[in-house]
Order: structure tokens, then sequence, then C-alpha cells
């Protein structure tokens, strides 16, 4: 049975490259960064080094760079570190992932408003709402780059724009890091999200990006490490991972784009012969080609998921972060998305490690499955 893996959005395989960079950090090299010994120094030079790496392909400084354990971390430092205390606004879009929904939620319970910003039928948080909510201008917005289960690009700087430093923005970028361009200071926001098993890094390690001269509240208390922003010893090896998979995911950025967009095309017209009818939730055209949202109608998203992974095709009905869970997915809700097709709602996501004949033998297995399922009823 073959397995093709279609689920890059819940997480990607690492690379061997970033292994090779990596490996010296778990295997050889003992020194705590903190230490002044010179294993210590190896290490902490590698950890800057890798601070400075990441900052160079985000257009930010190194100083502006903290690790993390990954995206939840820092979607969590954010979050909870820059609002302050009550009573203040908050505004969100309404397809934010569960690690920036869940937060905002328990600061609405510590007193604080929260206003969700609706998304049109492709899933773009529209402009219009946008300048209604912002007056009179929140304590905080929460806007992502790109939906982690439609692949829709959000107007992060035109938000950013519109807020003109009267309020400040996070934007959770785990589902866009490695796959667009991103330019920290040029972007606006006052901190950006993260992580490297998105972009075929080491899974555990995320970083937030941090504004020079904004006020951040630290989560955890008990070291000086990170500016004491994130005390802890420092993941040295997870870092290196995390800058070497981003410099080579910047520099093939093109060249894998190029290339999973044409797997997207591919995927779509082999489903269209093999399973229609096929709908595609979220953008056709304009948003990231490495996902790609579709509903099989007649069909039950967690059947098709079982039946699929028997077929040997790992996908998702949604954020891995709330898999598990029979409820629909709220970004598809927040869509508009009509009943039928909220439960047939699939998630395939793609990397350029996939090649079309996979591609086309994961359409053809899913086409059979569907048939199948859809003659049972
Ligand atoms: N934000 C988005 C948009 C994501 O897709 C994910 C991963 N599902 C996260 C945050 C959480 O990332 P991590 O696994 O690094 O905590």
């Amino acid at each position: 049975m073959p397995s093709i893996y279609l689920d890059n959005n819940a997480s990607t395989p690492m690379l061997p490259a970033v292994w090779e960079a990596m490996r010296p950090f778990v295997a050889e090299i003992a020194g705590n960064p903190a230490s002044s010994h010179h294993a210590g120094r190896h290490a902490r030079q590698a950890l800057e080094s890798a601070r400075e790496q990441t900052s160079a392909h985000l257009g930010t400084d190194s100083d502006e760079v903290i690790f993390t354990s990954g995206a939840t971390e820092a979607n969590n430092l954010a979050l909870f570190g820059l609002t302050g205390r009550p009573p203040a606004r908050l505004v969100a879009s309404a397809i934010e992932h569960p690690s920036v929904i869940e937060p905002l939620q328990q600061l609405r319970q510590r007193g604080f408003d929260l206003d969700l910003l609706p998304v049109d039928a492709a899933g773009t948080v529209q402009l219009g709402d946008l300048e209604r909510l912002l007056r009179p201008s929140p304590r905080l917005v929460a806007l992502m780059l790109a939906n982690h289960e439609t692949g829709a690009l959000q107007p992060v700087a035109k938000v950013a724009q519109a807020l003109a430093g009267k309020g400040l923005l996070h934007c959770d970028a785990a589902a866009a890091a490695g796959k667009i361009p991103i330019d920290f200071h040029q972007l606006g926001a006052t901190t950006l999200t993260i992580s490297a098993h998105k972009f075929h890094g080491p899974k555990g390690v995320g970083a937030l990006l941090v504004r020079r001269r904004t006020a951040l509240q630290p989560q955890l208390h008990g070291g000086h490490q990170q500016q004491g922003r994130r005390p802890g010893t420092e993941p040295v090896a997870l870092a290196v991972g995390l800058a070497t998979a981003l410099d080579l995911a910047m520099r093939e950025r093109a060249a894998r784009w190029q290339h999973v967009t044409r797997l997207r095309g591919v995927f779509l017209e082999h489903l269209e012969c093999h399973a229609v009818p096929v709908v595609v939730n979220g953008p056709r055209e304009d948003g990231l080609p490495h996902t790609l949202n579709l509903s099989f109608p007649g069909c039950q998203a967690d059947v098709l998921l079982m039946n699929f992974d028997l077929a040997g095709i790992c996908c998702s009905t949604g954020s891995a972060c709330s898999s598990g869970s029979l409820l629909p997915s709220p970004v598809l809700q927040a869509m508009g998305v009509p009943d039928d097709l909220l439960h047939s709602a699939m998630r395939f996501s793609f990397s350029h490690l996939l090649t079309e004949d996979e591609i086309i033998e994961a359409a053809r297995g899913i086409g059979e499955v569907v048939r199948r399922l859809r003659g049972a009823v």
C-alpha cells in the first residue's frame, strides 16, 4: 500500500540537511549557552548565529527574536504578554488557530471584550468590517498571515496601517512562514509567530518576533535567558534546526512554490475526474497553493478520513489541534460553508517533496473511496 502524505499543514518531514546541522548540538556539544567556558561559548555562538539567520530571513533584528517551543507557545506569550489588564477591547479574525482563539477566550473570561472579524466566502477578512471594528482603537488585534485550513492570505499590512500604531497587532504566521516572504518591520505587526515543523524543521521549536521597545510580560519566571522574556535554557540544536530549515525554505522558495502550485492543479484536475462533485472551500487562485480544502458532498468527513487512511493517504479534517473533535471546522463555519459541505470537508496540504505521480495516485485512491462511499448511501 502506498503511503502518501498530504498533511503538511499539520507537520512536515524534517529535511536531512536540517538534521545534519543540528546533529553536533544534539550529540557532541554539551555546553549550556549561559556558561562562560568554551563549551558554553560554542553553544552560545551557534544559538546567536541561528538567531541572526532567522532574523535576516524575516526582516527583523536578532534581538527581536525569541525562541519558543513552537507556535502555540509563541501565540500564548504574545497574547497574554501584550494585553495587560482589563478592561480593554480585543479584536481577532474568526478564523484564527485554536492557539490564538483559546487564549483570547480566556482573556474574555478575565474581563476583556472580544470582537471577532467576519470573513468572506473565500475565507479572507473584509477590510470594511475591519474599519468599523477598529473605531475606537482596540488594545490588540490578532490576525494570521495565512489560514491553516484554506491557505487564504489575510490583509495584515493593511490592518497595521489602519491601526496606525494606536493598537497592538499580533500575527500568527505559522502557516505562512517559509512559504511567502515575510518582512516583519515592513508588515507593521507588534509580534509575529513562526513554527519550524511547518517548514521542514524540527518539532518543538518556534519563535516569537517582538518589536523593539514593546512591553511584553513574560509568562515563565526563573531565568534571565532571552532578555528574561522567555527564561529557560535555550534549545540550541532546535534553534539551529529552525534557522537551517528557514534558510533552505527561503532560498528554494520560488522553485518549491512553482512545484506545489503544479501539484495542486494536477490533484484538483484528477479529483474532478475521479470524485466529481468536488467543491473547493477557500481561494481558488490567490491563496497559498500548499493548502486545498475540499468538500465531497454526500460523504462524512470522519468516514472519509478513516477510509483515506486505509487507502494509504494521510490528510485531515481540519487543524491537527482540533482533530479528534467531531465538531465541524470553525474556519469553514465562519466562511458560511453550507451544512452538507461543512460535514464533508477535508484538508489536503502539500510539500515540495511530493511527486506528481504520488499526487495522481492519491487522487485515484480518493476517487475510489468517494465513489464507494457515495454508492453505499
Ligand atoms: N498556528 C497555526 C496557524 C498553525 O497551523 C499551528 C499548527 N497546527 C499552530 C499555530 C500551532 O503550532 P505548534 O504545533 O508549533 O504549536
